[in-house]
């Protein structure tokens, strides 16, 4: 399969990077694209594995030196993906998974036609505010605002391609991987097609005209 962007959005606890995880675990033909981001670092993290953390300025230079594919602001701080990424993943012939939000989503589907954008849907309000206090991470004010754009974001999900419903999270990752399967046979990302197509065509020809036909 010829490697394209898999674009993974959802509102902040809506379970995509969940589910980006395992996909990434079950399948070599994947790779995360790991974002650069000035928010502080939470608890476990670790740099150049979830994120690139980056300072305000430095961030600043590499968007003037043309650096990302893409970047946006989130909850007051910058996001963006690194182009270096991409074709660090895409050299590996991988499909690069994308953790973006809506803003960056629309970027990249304007530079990368071809791109796969999957929107990830929380089952319920209760489910998002859940997941949301349970990571410990984040203030009740930050988790308030994010639940607050959340509402915003979730009206987004008619410019995505596919939406997931992330109740069960074997289910939602199963159904993923079903899309991909069959994303993987459509003509335009299917690589050697061409040029098998071309062999074949000649092979008809020629199994056609040794063929008897009786005057
Ligand atoms: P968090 O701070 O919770 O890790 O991420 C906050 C939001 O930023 C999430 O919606 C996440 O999808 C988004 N995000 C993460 N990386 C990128 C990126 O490279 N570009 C853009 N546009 N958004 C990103």
């Amino acid at each position: 399969m010829r490697p394209f962007l898999l674009v993974l959005s959802s509102p902040s606890g809506g379970g995509k990077t969940t589910i980006a995880r395992s996909l990434l675990q079950a399948r070599d033909d994947l790779g995360y694209s790991v974002s650069a981001t000035t928010r502080p670092v939470r608890d476990g993290e670790r740099d150049g594995v979830d994120y690139h953390f980056l300072a305000r300025d430095e961030f600043l230079r590499r968007v003037e030196a043309g650096d990302f594919i893409e970047w946006a602001t989130y909850a007051g701080n910058l996001y963006g993906t690194l182009r270096s990424e991409i074709d660090a993943l895409f050299s590996q012939g991988r499909t690069a998974v994308l953790d973006v939000e809506i803003e960056g989503a629309r970027q990249i589907r304007a530079s990368f036609p071809n791109s796969l954008h999957l929107f990830v849907l929380p089952p319920s309000a209760e489910v998002l505010v859940d997941r949301l206090a349970g990571r410990n991470t984040e203030s009740p004010a930050i988790v308030r605002e994010r639940m607050t754009h959340a509402a915003d974001e979730l009206a987004a999900v008619a410019e995505y391609d596919y939406a997931i419903f992330n109740e069960d999270l074997d289910l939602a990752v199963a159904e993923v991987a079903a899309i991909l399967d069959a994303e993987a046979r459509r003509v335009n990302r299917q690589e050697g097609l061409t040029p098998f197509i071309a062999r074949l065509r000649r092979d008809v020809i020629a199994a056609a005209s040794r063929i008897a036909v009786s005057p």
